[in-house]
């Protein structure tokens, strides 16, 4: 491949539109594709050229990069679909299929599988770092490939990314993505009902904050994103939950996170049980703020539990909002336990 890659460049979205802007900055050449006309007037307006059809961008191409919504989309796009032909019959063999979407991981080894039977090469490469990361060129890429192909599309990744971490092979890119992403999910909503629960127990966030930072509950979602407006300026709860990373991507990726769960027949309950509580924060009105809000949710539905009959003659919601208000015996009765 040559040093100087001609890149067909499909999906400019958010995400592809910035890192298209990028490459075309770091000189490559590079022809963009969208089938929303406004996602090509608004990379064009950027300086990166584009092409009238999927199949004009990809013929001479070196790379072909996808960034597309989901895995249906890249397998749709590779291999046709509605009768036209598609991406690895337009391209010229040996090409490589470099795709950073984020997909399930079976569908990445499939879309692997596909472009290496059609003469191919391919790497996936999914991303973490929003939207902001992608403008700024400093996004995280999770490589999955034979060693070869990821030293051959490792400058081109570090154009857009600052970071480049090889996984392992086929499909471990969007393995990585999606471990990562359980794990932060999770958090998240363990953040969000440890301050809750400090709210309810008369604790301020910001003690909460500096024990837990220093201590065991440190994590990102605590020290970076913190859910709660003060303790870390920079996190979205201080500008009214905008993303960030929002709620719908959460949702999504847990899902993803979830299917590969059910399909290595892991014996997790917390993922789920996440992937469930981001699904309903996002079909309630959480797609599009930060996942940090999940806060305001849980907040909400434990205001809501204030005047209901928990426990016969004891009201759930009216427990004295400082423990230091009540005897630790009767503390210890209103818990509800059995003991
Ligand atoms: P987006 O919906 O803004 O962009 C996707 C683009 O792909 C759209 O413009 C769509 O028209 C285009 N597209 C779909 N099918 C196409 C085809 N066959 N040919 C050409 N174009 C096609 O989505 P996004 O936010 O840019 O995200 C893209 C991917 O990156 C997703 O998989 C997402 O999960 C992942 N991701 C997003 C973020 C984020 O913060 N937005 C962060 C990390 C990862």
């Amino acid at each position: 491949m040559p040093e100087n890659y001609t890149v067909a460049f499909l999906g400019l979205g958010h995400m592809g539109g910035p890192m298209a802007v990028n490459l075309v900055h770091a000189g490559y050449t590079v022809a963009g594709f969208d089938v929303v006309p406004a996602a090509l007037d608004a990379a064009r307006a950027h300086g990166v050229p584009v092409a009238a059809s999927a199949a004009e961008t990809v013929s001479g191409a070196d790379v072909v990069l996808t960034m597309f919504p989901s895995g249906r989309h890249v397998l749709d796009a590779y291999q046709g679909s509605d009768g036209q032909p598609g991406l690895l019959a337009a391209a010229a063999p040996g090409t490589m299929f470099l795709d950073c979407s984020t997909i399930n991981v079976d569908e990445a080894r499939e879309a692997a599988r596909l472009a290496i039977d059609a003469g191919h090469r391919s790497v996936d490469a999914p991303v973490s770092g929003g939207v902001v990361g992608a403008e700024a060129g400093t996004l995280t890429f999770m490589v999955g490939a034979d060693p070869e192909d990821f030293e051959k599309v490792r400058p081109l990744l570090e154009v857009m990314g600052k970071r480049v971490v090889h996984c392992g092979a086929h499909g471990a890119g969007q393995a990585a993505k999606i471990c990562n992403n359980l794990i932060l999910g999770a958090s998240m909503i363990a953040v969000s009902e440890a301050f809750v629960l400090g709210e309810k127990l008369g604790l301020s966030h910001q003690a909460l904050f500096d024990v837990a930072s220093a201590a065991s509950g440190q994590c990102w979602a605590l020290t970076t994103n913190c859910p709660v407006p003060g303790p870390v300026p920079t996190s979205p709860a201080n500008r009214d939950y905008q993303p960030g990373f929002a709620g719908a991507l959460m949702a999504k990726d847990l899902k993803l996170a979830v299917n590969a769960l059910q399909g290595t027949g892991v014996a997790a309950r917390v993922g789920p049980l996440a992937a469930e509580i981001y699904d309903t924060f996002a079909a309630e009105g959480g797609a599009g703020r930060d996942f940090s809000a999940i806060i305001t949710d849980i907040r909400d539905k434990s205001d809501a539990r204030d005047g209901a009959e928990d426990i016969p003659g004891v009201k759930a919601g009216s427990a004295p909002h400082n423990t230091a208000q009540i005897a630790p015996h009767v503390a210890a009765q209103d818990d509800g336990s059995p003991e």
